[in-house]
């Protein structure tokens, strides 16, 4: 079978979004897993728009490359890049409501970059790690945002 986006080279107007598509199209396993991990917290409307579209050549053109991954799975960071763009093409609402579903989203990073406020932190109600009780700067939502450890540091997100 012919691969069917083999002589068609995309070219983004965005420079950020080209360098992430670039990647994200070269079969490359490194270059794919470094672009997918940045699409899975991106937040930058700009980006996404440009990218959203291109979601199902994406999906083809990582089809079949082993990703690699000991304790976890790489593919998590690709298939979750990949849904954050579906998500966003289809209109589904704030991002925030995928923080549940992408164990990566450290809440003191995204109050940093804004996305969300601080309301209070306790500790775990099993008394392990930190929770931070904060909101969506875009939508409003509460949420609950707790450290956990299992192999890896992970976050798990609720809403409140
Ligand atoms: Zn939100």
């Amino acid at each position: 079978m012919r691969w069917p986006w083999s002589s068609q080279l995309v070219r983004l107007e965005n420079t950020q979004a080209d360098a992430l598509l670039q990647d994200l199209l070269s079969r490359d396993a490194t270059r794919i897993v470094d672009a997918a991990r940045t699409v899975a917290r991106l937040f930058d409307t700009a980006v996404l728009d440009a990218l959203a579209p291109h979601v199902g050549r994406i999906e083809s053109a990582c089809a079949g490359i082993a990703l690699g991954g000991a304790l976890l799975s790489l593919k998590t960071h690709l298939e979750f890049a990949l849904r954050r763009l579906n998500y966003w093409q289809a209109r589904n609402g704030c991002l925030c409501a995928l923080n549940p579903h992408y164990p990566f989203f450290d809440p003191r990073r995204l109050i940093e970059q804004g996305q969300m406020q601080l309301l209070s932190v306790d500790d775990a109600e099993d008394g392990w790690g930190e929770c931070h009780h904060v909101a969506c700067t875009q939508c409003g939502q509460r949420w609950q945002a707790t450290d956990r450890e299992y192999h890896y540091p992970w976050w798990e997100w609720k809403v409140t």
